[in-house]
């Protein structure tokens, strides 16, 4: 990924930056995901929140105890995940300015991923979410 990366909601009420080296950069194929930005997966890189710079309006939901998910109030996109316990924000790659830049690193909660979906891309795959 670069070292710094900017994207926004669909209407553009939500923007964000995230500068400096992410986490990961992974794709859940969990049901909550799935839900929660309507798709069959969730592309996201994952930040310490003290990199993450949100502007603009947002309203989050708990998934999850852990787990908050953050979408713009306008127009619903789903942009941001927060895991509370760790503090770390997951940025959805559909959000990204520029998605193509995107480098997935592995797939999680292969358990749960739609049978219609094949992955041929010979990242690491996990049953669930690796510790
Ligand atoms: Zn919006
Ligand atoms: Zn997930």
């Amino acid at each position: 990924m670069p070292s710094e990366i900017t994207g926004g909601c669909l209407c553009g009420g939500l923007r964000y930056r995230a500068a400096g080296t992410p986490l990961n950069a992974r794709i859940c194929h969990c049901r909550q995901c799935q839900k929660a930005v309507g798709a069959a997966f969730n592309a996201r890189i994952l930040y310490p929140s003290n990199q993450v710079y949100l502007e603009g309006p947002y309203k989050t939901r708990h998934s999850s105890a852990d787990l908050l998910r953050g979408f713009c109030p306008e127009c619903g996109t789903s942009v941001f995940t927060h895991r509370v316990s760790s503090d770390w924000i997951g940025i959805t790659a559909g959000s990204l300015d520029r998605p193509e830049e995107f480098k997935p690193e592995a797939h999680t909660w292969i358990s749960e991923k739609q049978p219609w979906l094949t992955i041929a891309d010979g990242l690491p795959q996990f049953q669930r979410m690796p510790s």
